[in-house]
């Protein structure tokens, strides 16, 4: 019997992503610039929206870093972070010697909760100090509650860095994730719903914005004969090479979006019949997430004492991936003495949630796998 091994997100090709590489090197475009990284931020720009202003660069950790930088945060601001996220999301608040203020998350979706926002504004306000700007992220792509976080932003004047590197595809009220923030950062690592190796995007709203996040990401070189700097720059630029593979991935992202979410119906319609296990579904028509990972919890008081766990290995015996649900990051030691609002709802959703293989490489064969492993293990 093929064992071999089942991923939870591995990269998938869709073919004619050498192509792209190959007229890189036709042309000796292999350098961080060149026509796939202007074309590949056009091919983003088109699939976002027309108020989209893209630059391609080496990850979305360096798109939330420059998203940080252009939006004034300095040593000693405070920023206000969703604590259910993965730690890229925070690290960029400490580059900048910046102080992260971490919020829960609430049940619907995972994402921010807004009254522990509205809760941490007022409080960081009344001890002194306005944070100077909201992470918020779609986790798993499923979209924050894209409203009622901004309205709690716009009304204390506040600046919103969506993180959007798992929700590339996805939309709430037919508008795509990316879209929502001042800045928004896309991530195409190699577990992400599509790749180029490792690289992102920022999003900006204009012109001058992108072109600017672009002069910081190539060491910020004024213009002039020699090497002249008026500013700290960053080697955050995506190379040619990269942009080939993101260029062919463009054009099997929607179809890609389709086999997650099939992946995802595969998972909602099993489990259907199983008291005790929640998978995250879009609350209402409103929302639509590409599922780059599907994503359930499970009641142990409901089935017996077992617990994730006792899945997560159950699965790992037959050789299949599957990751408990990001660990907050005010419980991660790097993280834990900075403020914290909130209901421990992330703490819970932790404690009992797992990520499930949800590749869209995943085949039928694979699928027969995993079920025979649930069966064994639910029935
Ligand atoms: C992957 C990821 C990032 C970082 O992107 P990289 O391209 O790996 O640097 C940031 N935030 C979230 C939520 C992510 O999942």
């Amino acid at each position: 019997m093929n064992n071999s091994k089942i991923w939870l997100s591995s990269p998938h090709m869709g073919g004619t992503e050498q192509k792209y590489v190959q007229d890189a090197f036709d042309t000796n475009w292999v350098a961080p610039l060149g026509p796939n990284v202007t074309g590949f931020e056009a091919d983003l720009e088109n699939y976002l929206d027309s108020n989209s202003f893209v630059g391609a660069l080496s990850s979305g950790t360096a798109a939330i870093h420059l998203g940080l930088v252009l939006l004034d945060v300095k040593p000693g601001d405070e920023v206000i972070c969703q604590t259910m996220t993965f730690s890229a999301s925070a690290n960029p608040i400490m580059y900048q010697g910046a102080t992260p203020i971490f919020v829960d998350s609430e049940l619907e979706t995972w994402n921010m909760c807004p009254l522990s926002l509205e809760k941490a504004i007022v409080d960081r306000i009344s001890n002194g100090k306005k944070p100077k700007a909201i992470i918020a992220v779609h986790l798993y792509g499923m979209p924050y509650k894209v409203e009622e976080i901004h309205a709690v932003a716009l009304k204390y004047e506040i600046a919103v860095l969506e993180d959007s590197a798992e929700a590339l595809g996805s939309h709430y009220k037919n508008k795509k994730c990316g879209t929502f923030g001042d800045i928004a950062a896309l991530s195409f690592n190699g577990n992400k719903i599509i790749t180029t190796s490792g690289g992102g995007a920022i999003v900006t709203k204009n012109n001058e914005i992108k072109d600017k996040a672009v002069f910081l990401s190539t060491q910020a070189r004024d213009y002039a004969p020699h090497y002249q700097h008026s500013e700290v720059g960053f080697n955050y630029r995506m190379s040619n090479i990269c942009a080939g593979i993101g260029r062919g991935q463009m054009e099997v992202l929607d179809k890609h979006i389709l086999l997650r979410r099939k992946m995802h119906d595969f998972y909602k319609d099993y489990f259907e019949s199983i008291e005790g296990v929640f998978v995250l579904t879009e609350i209402n028509d409103s929302y639509f997430s590409n599922h780059w990972l599907s994503a359930i919890t499970i009641d142990s008081t409901k089935l017996n004492g077992r617990t994730r766990e006792d899945l997560r290995l159950a699965l790992e015996e037959e050789n299949i991936e599957s990751r408990p649900l990001w660990k907050p990051m005010h419980l991660q030691p790097v993280f834990q003495n900075y403020p914290y609002y909130g209901e421990k709802i992330a703490e819970t959703l932790f404690e009992n949630g797992l990520c499930l293989p949800s590749g869209s490489n995943l085949v039928s064969q694979d699928q027969e796998r995993i079920k025979n492993v649930l069966d064994v293990f639910f029935k």
